[in-house]
């Protein structure tokens, strides 16, 4: 067989071996990723109700105090209402209680309406903080369990990509070029065996003439169909 031919079908062997790591450490670290973010989105939302929890409290107490700021004018205006004689500064008086009261009650209101909304975001914070704690154990547990075996994977990787550099140096670079364009367009099988007359590639029937010209070993043949590097295997059992 010729130099060349032996050396791809190595490369083949290397290369689809490579494929595989790289697709075991890919499936790894989009695990632990998915875990990750998983991670930061309920840190993001227990964040962002922390704060509306904040602004609301702040909001509360300010409130509060408003309401009681008011209730006292208003305690103040009805003193005055008992001294006062005079019917003009009765009515004036009078008309002012009633817009301060009308001013507490919206506050009240107001007062209320944040409390209600606090009831549901502290029952929901509480539900992230539980869920953001499993996320965390749950990461930390993934991280720690792969560790050793990413780092087996990198290494395994990488001595294989040594053994592909050596093995692709004999190969001329056009030839090389080929193979690697066919051994990602085909599936991770640039190098097919023809076989009774067949390409194991497709499972196209070779024309018998180009057939007996690939059992010569003279020069790289490639399948007319799948476009395919061929070489010759004997079909016989031995
Ligand atoms: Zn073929």
């Amino acid at each position: 067989m010729l130099e060349e031919i032996t050396r791809l079908i190595s490369l083949q062997a290397i290369d689809r071996d490579l494929h595989e790591l790289e697709e075991s450490l890919s499936t790894i670290a989009g695990r632990v990723e998915g875990l990750r973010q998983e991670t930061e989105q309920l840190q993001a939302e227990f964040d962002r109700f922390t704060q509306e929890e904040q602004q609301s409290a702040t909001n509360r107490r300010q409130l509060e105090k408003e309401l009681a700021e008011g209730e006292a004018r208003i305690r103040n205006k009805r003193m005055r209402l008992n001294q006062v004689r005079n019917d003009k500064e009765l009515l004036a008086l009078g008309h002012e209680v009633e817009t301060l009261k009308e001013t507490n009650q919206r506050m009240e209101a107001d007062l209320l309406a944040q409390m209600e909304a606090a009831e549901p975001r502290a029952q929901r914070i509480k539900e992230v903080t539980e869920l953001l704690g499993q996320k965390r154990s749950e990461l930390q547990a993934v991280e720690k369990e792969i560790a050793s075996q990413v780092e087996d994977l990198k290494v395994s990787i990488s001595k294989q990509r040594v053994d592909r550099d050596l093995m692709a140096r004999g190969i001329e670079v056009a030839l090389l070029q080929r193979y690697e364009m066919i051994f990602n367009r085909r599936g991770g099988l640039a190098v097919a065996a023809a076989k009774g007359g067949t390409c194991q590639g497709c499972r196209m029937r070779l024309p018998p003439q180009f057939y007996n010209e690939i059992q010569k070993h003279e020069q790289v043949h490639y399948c007319p169909n799948c476009q395919r590097i061929l070489y010759y295997e004997n079909n016989r059992v031995s």
